[in-house]
């Protein structure tokens, strides 16, 4: 029976090191305009505008990466502008938020992953990212282990609309089982378990769950998950 894992990116498999998008500014406050401002400072105005924010909104007009990043920009412009900072410095965002140097794996994401290829898992990656993700994925070293990247700066569908999750089903006809590993409950939970998906919540640092009918499975590590799933793939 073939089954396919669709891992959520961020805080899943990786993540920015020190911080998100409120570290990100947070940085260039400090390179570029030689203020100290803590990232806390940057949260309140990062709540709304972006795509995810609006995911019942499907956004297949966007076809570019600059496009992306354009619509993107009042959302930066504003949250350096309310810190004092100049807003021009927005220009810097995308070159910060995509450095590979930034990007570190979860632990055990290769072992993991190579876990599941050497049980004949398809595998492929389900994120709200931003354009660069797939050059992310490479610069990690876990490329080879991905069917497909279904990121929805390109798709134009951010999890959870139920799209998000149909097309993987649409293009793996043959697969019988789906699993959704992800940290979110809200969007990577729901909407997996509304789409027939098995799903994983990873949890490392062992939150409390609101919403327990979405999630079948709960994981603090990576290893968690391979070692519960031993014995239950076929080989
Ligand atoms: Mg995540």
């Amino acid at each position: 029976m073939k089954k396919l894992i669709a891992w959520d990116f961020d805080k899943t498999l990786a993540e920015r090191k020190n911080g998100m998008w409120a570290q990100t500014l947070s940085e260039i406050a400090l390179d570029k305009a030689g203020v100290k401002i803590s990232q806390e400072k940057f949260i309140p105005f990062l709540q709304e505008g972006f795509f995810w924010h609006n995911w019942e909104k499907p956004h297949t007009h966007i076809r570019t990466a600059d496009d992306w990043w354009e619509k993107m920009h009042p959302v930066f412009e504003n949250g350096l502008k309310k810190n004092g900072v100049e807003s021009v410095l927005a220009e810097f965002v995308r070159e910060y938020y995509t450095n590979p140097v930034k990007w570190s794996l979860i632990d055990s994401a290769v072992e993991v992953l190579k876990h599941f290829e050497a049980n004949n898992f398809y595998q492929v990656v389900l994120s709200n990212h931003v354009p660069e993700l797939e050059k992310l994925i490479i610069s990690l070293g876990i490329r080879r282990f991905f069917e497909k990247i279904y990121n929805s700066a390109f798709t134009g569908y951010e999890k959870p609309h139920h799209q998000s999750f149909a097309m993987i089903k649409n293009d793996f006809p043959e697969v019988e089982e789906f699993w959704m590993v992800g940290d979110s409950v809200t969007v990577d939970m729901k909407g997996a378990k509304t789409a027939g998906f098995k799903t994983f919540w990873f949890n490392p640092d062992r939150k409390k769950c609101d919403e327990e009918e979405a999630v079948d499975y709960e994981i603090t590590s990576l290893k968690e998950f391979e070692m519960m799933m031993r014995g239950s793939e076929n080989a």
